[in-house]
This record gives structure tokens, C-alpha cells and sequence, in this order.
């Protein structure tokens, strides 16, 4: 893919662009939302570039997408109080801004009032 064409996400899991990152495997990377909408907005991203919304994802490696959905649910333990909404905006009506599949996981800390 060319230089130009490479998103934002993929330039932070190169380290390109710096990025809050709370988790870290073979094949995810999670990081801080950099314009949080909770108190705990976390971005839940496949580190490939070959998929560009959850549906392709689903269809093309269903297995990555629910290590996705089981490392959101760890997060939200670790981050908030271990209830959490997960958001896969899809297509640019429904609000997606990059094309390189993301989840966001909502969450908010235990005591606090929680998601509103
Ligand atoms: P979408 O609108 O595609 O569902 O979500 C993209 C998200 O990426 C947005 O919530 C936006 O705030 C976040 N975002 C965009 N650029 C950056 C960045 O450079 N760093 C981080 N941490 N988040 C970003």
C-alpha cells in the first residue's frame, strides 16, 4: 500500500505517531482515544490494514474479531468497572472517520456514575 494511503492507526502501530497505548499484542493494538467521549475511551485496533470495518473483518477472520470482543472485555475490567459499550461505527454516514477496522470500548470506573 502506498505511503499516502496507510492510516493513521496503522502510522501509530508503526510508531510513527504517538499514541496512549494500554495494550499490546501479536495481532491488536489498543490505545487512548485521543477525543474521549467517556471517562475511559479506548480504541481496540487489528494491527493488518485489510480490513476496513467490522463487517469485512467479521466475514474475513472471524476468529481475530472475537479476540477483538475478549480484549475489550479485559480492558474494561482493567480501565472501568468491567461494563462497557462497544461501538463499531460503520461506513462515513454512521460517523466512521478512519477505514481501518476499530472498536471503541466505552467504560467508566467502578464508584463512578457510569455511562450516560
Ligand atoms: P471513527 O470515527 O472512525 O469510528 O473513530 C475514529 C476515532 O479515532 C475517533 O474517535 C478519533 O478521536 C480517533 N483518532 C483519530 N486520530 C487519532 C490519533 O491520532 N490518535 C488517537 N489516539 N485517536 C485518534
Amino acid at each position: 500500500m502506498a505511503e499516502t494511503e496507510r492510516s493513521i492507526f496503522s502510522r501509530i502501530i508503526a510508531g510513527e505517531i504517538p499514541a496512549d497505548v494500554v495494550y499490546d499484542s501479536e495481532r491488536l493494538i489498543a490505545f487512548r482515544d485521543i477525543a474521549p467521549k467517556a471517562p475511559v475511551h479506548l480504541l481496540v485496533v487489528p494491527k493488518t490494514e485489510q480490513y476496513r470495518d467490522v463487517v469485512e473483518l467479521a466475514a474475513g477472520d472471524p476468529e481475530l474479531l472475537a479476540e477483538l470482543v475478549a480484549t475489550a472485555k479485559r480492558l474494561a475490567d482493567e480501565h472501568g468497572d468491567g461494563d462497557f459499550r462497544l461501538i463499531f461505527n460503520t461506513g462515513e454516514r454512521a460517523g466512521q472517520t478512519v477505514f481501518h477496522v476499530h472498536a471503541h470500548v466505552l467504560s467508566a470506573p467502578a464508584g463512578s456514575p457510569g455511562l450516560e
